[in-house]
């Protein structure tokens, strides 16, 4: 688990800390619509590719507070919690709560003027030279630009269009009572790109929701500005 602030100090809070960030702006602040809970996060050491005192160097860089802590520290500060190695912990940090997050952003869209069309798979993405195809039962949509975000089914969907994808394993996890889906590039970091009239967000590896607003910065900035390219770690091998 990494940290998401409750009450970020900027917009800017919410760009994932990954390495130089994706490009973009911030996508907006969630509070005040309960899509967030305010709650302390504590990190452990091995559950993450860089150090924990990067990201808490990362974190402190962006005004938000965060400690790395030896694991017996933290045994001692909450007991009843056993710690293996060294800990990050982030005081100002919460939980997102996915259902009224994406409620959230729902409303945003249509209040943005978009219009969410629910039970209406696409069958095709058809890119050319001019635009691109979206093809569905209630007939072909043409567009300028498409951002196809369909998760575990993006090879099943793009597989065709020729936009060299990575390979993306599929793993599952049975939570309780249901199967959801992970889809996992081999280096784990995002595929944040555009090629022709398609841009894509995919392979979030398991981490893709709490960098939802700075992962759809990204991708708006991709289809506004066709020079726009996410950081590097986020962009397709070019040939
Ligand atoms: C068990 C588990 C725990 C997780 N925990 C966390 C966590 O703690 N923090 C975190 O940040 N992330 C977590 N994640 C990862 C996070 O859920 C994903 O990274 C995120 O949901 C990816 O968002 P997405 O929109 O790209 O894909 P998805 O959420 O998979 O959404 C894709 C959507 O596309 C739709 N779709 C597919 N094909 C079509 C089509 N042809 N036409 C129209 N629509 C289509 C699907 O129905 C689906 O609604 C977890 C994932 C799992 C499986």
């Amino acid at each position: 688990m990494l940290t998401l602030p409750a009450y970020p100090p900027s917009p800017g809070a919410l760009r994932p800390p990954l390495p130089d960030g994706p490009r973009g702006r911030a996508g907006g602040r969630a509070t005040g619509s309960g899509a967030q809970k305010r709650r302390a996060a504590r990190t452990r050491g091995s559950a993450h590719a860089v150090g924990l005192e990067e990201i808490a160097r990362r974190l402190g860089a962006r005004g938000i507070p965060a400690e790395v802590i030896s694991g017996a520290e933290a045994a001692g500060r909450w007991p009843g919690m056993r710690f293996e190695d060294t800990v990050l912990h982030s005081p100002d940090a919460g939980v997102a709560r996915a259902a009224a997050a994406l409620r959230e952003l729902e409303r945003r869209v249509v209040a943005a003027g978009g219009e969410v069309r629910w039970h209406t798979p696409v069958r095709a993405i058809e890119p050319d030279s001019d635009g691109v195809d979206v093809v569905t039962d209630a007939g072909t949509h043409r567009a300028d630009v498409a951002i196809v975000t369909v998760g575990a089914w993006t090879e099943k969907l793009l597989g065709g269009a020729g936009l060299g994808l990575p390979p993306l394993r599929v793993t599952e996890e049975t939570p309780a009572h249901f199967t959801p889906r992970m889809p996992t590039t081999p280096t784990e970091a995002f595929v944040l790109e555009r090629v022709g009239p398609v841009v894509v967000g995919a392979g979030f590896s398991g981490q893709g929701f709490k960098f939802a607003p700075g992962v759809g910065a990204t991708l708006a900035d991709l289809v506004l500005d066709i020079d726009a390219s996410a950081a590097e770690p986020f962009r397709l091998p070019r040939g």
